[in-house]
């Protein structure tokens, strides 16, 4: 076995269903030795379920995969690509190091040691020092960067990473991309997703765009521009825009915030904010990784320690965050509780004295009816509510940790990424949702990496770069969601440029 696909890797038709869903339909795409191709693509586009059929963790409903011409098999195939994926899959119980040699023969009875290679691979992705830790008790950011040294370090001919530089800081990722090139230029087959257009631009030749589970176009040359690739991810994009008149709901100018932020600062990472959000309004912030927007979501449901004035519903502080505020997190499992069923997770927050007080038999009567109601009006698709939330959609898993968080009774709504992994029709029922509790009089903050989701669920949105607030784009304004695209990537790129724009 040659170290080398000569010829790569080629996918042709292939179509991926789960149920109803359709993740890829007759796909073609060629993978090449010796280049670093990148892959764009929204939410849902089937960009995961791409990297799962190259690796042969999942079989194509049809279609056929080819490695240097021969018919993909799997007793060579599945040692040949090594994969970090999007959600880590990890063992928590062992150690990072253990984790990154898991899968290696060893010989006899001898466990792998850990060599040379393999010390450096994880010293220079900031987790040397961690090495014996059981991974159960390291950060989202170690188990990801434990993942990626897996890969790196395995000889494998194929290396796939999705969205790897997420958890990443911007010395780590240069050394990742570093690595990345280095696989490349020893012949091997390299693919970058990423939501990063800045990224995909600076080390792809060649980056191709996936939309509704198919390579719709492939951007190489001078057509391979952050405003090229803005532009193609949202381009005959069916979607309805966020309006004030399908909620019924109208915006008071004079009206007081919600919420308000003045010299709100996370030192390093963001500083000086000022942002506001409305009764009845659903404000975005938009940026990369590393950009202070994820961080700044989170800061205000309390989980930054920062400095600066925030106030919700005329209380200050702290106190104002455990009262009004209620977080979605962008990973399901840090919401949902996977061994419970849809209604125990539909419950679950919920602190409500007069179930609390009453007897067993009525208790139990009532979290019934609750559940169920909750059911129905967040639009939950499930059997019953003592099914297991695992086997729900990621949209219906979704949909009950929104609910979850609504049960709070909440004046703001924190939401990271609120249809990350969610398929297109639950996506804008996840929308309706979000309108129909900020038309109640709340607001709603979210960060987003994509300007559709903006598009169809925001009305306002600051591009966050470097820590700095965009002025507000408002997408009344915008007929097209091309143009707002081309608008935010102008944003993000002048922000990049050093022009500070002052926040409003
Ligand atoms: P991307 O990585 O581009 O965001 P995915 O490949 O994760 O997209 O998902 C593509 C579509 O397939 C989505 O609609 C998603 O909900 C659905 N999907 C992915 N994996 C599964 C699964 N295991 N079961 C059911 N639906 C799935
Ligand atoms: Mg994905």
């Amino acid at each position: 076995m040659t170290d080398v696909l000569e010829k790569g890797i080629s996918l042709r038709g292939v179509t991926k269903t789960y149920g109803s869903t359709v993740a890829l339909a007759q796909l073609d795409l060629d993978l090449r030795p010796g280049e670093v191709l990148g892959v764009a693509g929204p939410n849902g586009a089937g960009k995961s379920t791409l990297v799962r059929m190259i690796a042969g963790e999942e079989r194509p409903t049809l279609g056929t995969l080819t490695f240097d011409g021969r018919p993909w098999s799997p007793s060579v195939e599945w040692q040949a690509v090594a994969v970090v994926h999007q959600e880590p899959q990890l063992f928590p119980n062992l150690t990072v190091a253990e984790n990154v040699m898991v899968g290696r023969e060893a010989s006899g009875t001898r466990r792998p040691k850990l060599g040379a290679a393999d010390a450096a691979v994880m010293e220079a992705l900031g987790i040397g020092d961690l090495r014996n830790r059981a991974l159960e008790d390291c950060s989202l950011a170690t188990q990801q960067r434990t993942e990626i040294a897996r890969a790196v370090a395995r000889a494998a001919r194929v290396f796939l990473f999705d969205e790897p530089n997420s958890a990443l800081t911007a010395k780590e990722s240069d050394e990742l991309f570093r690595e990345i090139h280095q696989l490349a230029d020893s012949g091997r087959i390299v693919v970058l997703i990423t939501h990063r257009l800045e990224d995909l631009v600076e080390q792809c030749k060649r980056v191709a765009v996936v939309r509704d589970g198919r390579v719709r176009t492939i951007l190489e040359g001078e057509a391979l521009t952050e405003e090229g690739l803005a532009r193609q991810l949202v381009v005959d994009a069916t979607v309805t825009v966020a309006t004030d008149t399908a909620s019924g709901a109208t915006r008071d100018p004079n009206a007081p915030p919600v919420f308000a932020t003045r010299g709100w600062t996370l030192p390093g990472v963001f500083s000086d904010i000022t942002l506001h959000g409305a009764p009845n309004e659903i404000v975005a912030l938009m940026g990369v990784e590393g950009s202070g927007a994820r961080e700044l979501l989170r800061s205000l449901a309390g989980l930054e320690g920062c400095g600066g004035a925030l106030t919700i519903n005329g209380v200050a502080g702290t106190e104002a965050i455990d009262r009004f505020t209620a977080y979605v997190p962008a990973t399901r499992q840090f919401s949902l509780y996977s061994n419970y069923t849809v209604g125990e997770n539909l419950l679950v927050r919920l602190g409500r004295p007069e179930i609390a007080g009453a007897a067993f038999a009525l208790r139990k009567r009532q979290m019934k009816t609750l559940a169920e109601d909750a059911v129905k009006r967040f639009m939950v698709k499930t059997g019953s509510i003592t099914q297991p939330i695992r086997s729900l959609s990621g949209g219906n898993q979704q949909k009950v940790a929104i609910a979850q968080a609504l049960n709070c009774s909440p004046k703001l709504l924190l939401l990271e990424e609120p249809t990350r992994g969610v398929d297109i029709h639950s996506k804008s029922e996840i929308y309706r949702l979000l309108e129909t509790f900020a038309a109640e009089g709340n607001s709603v903050v979210m960060f987003c990496t994509e300007v559709l989701e903006i598009y169809e669920a925001a009305h306002r949105v600051h591009v966050v770069s470097e820590g700095r607030l965009s002025p507000p784009l408002a997408i009344a304004d915008y007929d097209h969601v091309e143009q707002l695209a081309t608008d935010i990537t102008r944003l993000e790129g002048e922000q990049r440029g050093g022009a500070v724009a002052a926040a409003e």
